[in-house]
């Protein structure tokens, strides 16, 4: 039988875990300890932990971690790791670098299933969910990487579940990795510290007061029905009124708003009529807006308006009372920005594995 990934194991299980098989349940809070604070992933390296307790753990649990393959570093500081699982199959973390913040990207699946028309994952399909342990493993091995390469004393401070996949998907998953960063004995991410984007996946949009309380940022992308359903599928399934209605019974802590990600794209998206029809969908006092600029990749179909354009319809939604940011693109020249993700390295010559990752359709996927 596979072991169980030690990682997969919130404080509250693997306190379980010990006292059902005899043992101190009060050394889960050491073990936390040794692997969340100290990036000790070796029980060898667990000084005030018996031996007894070692060996049982080295016995029963799994405790590799996802291998990094490659990075590669972008002009702006911006890096990028690609992931190997035990099955081989990749996913990509990216971190980002911003002023007073470290913030790392990081993956839900294999691929993706929603398929959006703009994004180079969506054109992958989607392989598998990736495991908590998966989702918990890119979190520490490429912070145990930037503490070794890097510098000692780096810390990541924020996390985006902005990577390959949707993140609601793979809804159980993510709650579980959720637990394990939040948890005060271990990483203790603050709720304020994490988002989560999702393309609008209502059903699990609806179960979201089952879900530790994170920020929540929605893919909208069109205020328009038509628009929206030419660049996500899922607003066949879902669309713009199923979402608002669901959105509407987000549990908001007070003072906390949603965030409406709004790619903008060139005359597609980005025109009077369309900062008119945001206006009527979105509410000023309870949402933010952040406007990404499209990121083109290879064979992209869309173009990325100019700056000019970007900056008249940022301008217009401010006169307007909306709280608006624009999303600045970092990690470009390494495809290392959002939509970017796709773990296609050969046509880059990045990376010379022949395995190209086998891709479901994303028909039935929700
Ligand atoms: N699947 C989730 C989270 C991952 S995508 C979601 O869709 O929300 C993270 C963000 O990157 C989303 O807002 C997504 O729409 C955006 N994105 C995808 N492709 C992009 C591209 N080519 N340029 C800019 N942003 C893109
Ligand atoms: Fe999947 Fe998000 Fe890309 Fe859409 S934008 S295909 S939901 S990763």
């Amino acid at each position: 039988m596979q072991k169980k990934s030690l990682y997969s194991y919130s404080l509250l299980d693997l306190r379980q875990f010990l006292e059902e098989n005899d043992k101190s349940k009060f050394v889960a809070d050491q073990i936390y300890n040794w692997i969340y604070r100290f990036y000790k992933f070796d029980p060898k390296d667990w000084l005030n932990v018996s031996q007894k307790i070692k060996d049982f753990i080295t016995q029963e649990c799994d405790l590799s971690l996802p291998k990094i393959i490659w990075n590669g570093k972008s002009t702006d500081g911006t890096r990028k790791f690609l992931l190997q699982m035990d099955d081989k199959t990749t996913v990509e973390s990216v971190v980002i670098p911003a002023k007073n913040r470290l913030t790392l990207c990081l993956s839900s699946q294999v691929g993706c299933a929603i398929g959006c028309t703009f994004c180079h994952t969506g054109t992958m399909g989607l392989t598998r969910h990736l495991g908590a342990h998966e989702v918990v493993g890119q979190f520490l091995s490429v912070a145990n990487w930037m503490i070794q390469e890097v510098s000692p004393d780096l810390k990541i401070t924020n996390m985006v579940y902005m990577g390959q996949g949707e993140p609601l998907h793979n809804f159980e998953n993510m709650k579980k990795a959720t637990q394990v960063f939040m948890e005060d004995k271990g990483l203790a991410f603050g709720q304020r510290r994490i988002t989560l984007s999702t393309s609008g996946l209502v059903p699990q949009i609806e179960k979201l007061n089952d879900f530790p309380p994170v920020n929540i940022a929605i893919s909208l992308h069109a205020a328009h029905d038509d628009i929206r359903t030419e660049l996500m599928p899922i607003n066949k399934v879902y669309d713009l009124k199923r979402l608002f209605e669901a959105i509407k019974k987000i549990p908001l802590k007070a003072h906390r708003r949603i965030t409406y990600e709004y790619l903008l794209i060139k005359d597609v998206n980005d025109r009077a009529q369309d900062i008119e029809a945001l206006c009527t969908l979105i509410n000023s006092r309870e949402s933010k807006i952040n406007l990404i600029p499209f990121n083109e990749y290879p064979d992209s179909k869309f173009r990325r308006p100019s700056d000019k354009v970007i900056t008249w319809f940022q301008d217009q939604l401010y006169l307007k009372g909306y709280v608006c940011t624009v999303r600045a693109t970092k990690g470009q020249d390494i495809l290392a920005a959002c939509g970017q993700l796709k773990s296609e390295y050969q046509k880059l010559n990045l990376w010379d594995q022949k395995k190209v990752i086998e891709s479901e359709s994303f028909i039935g996927a929700f």
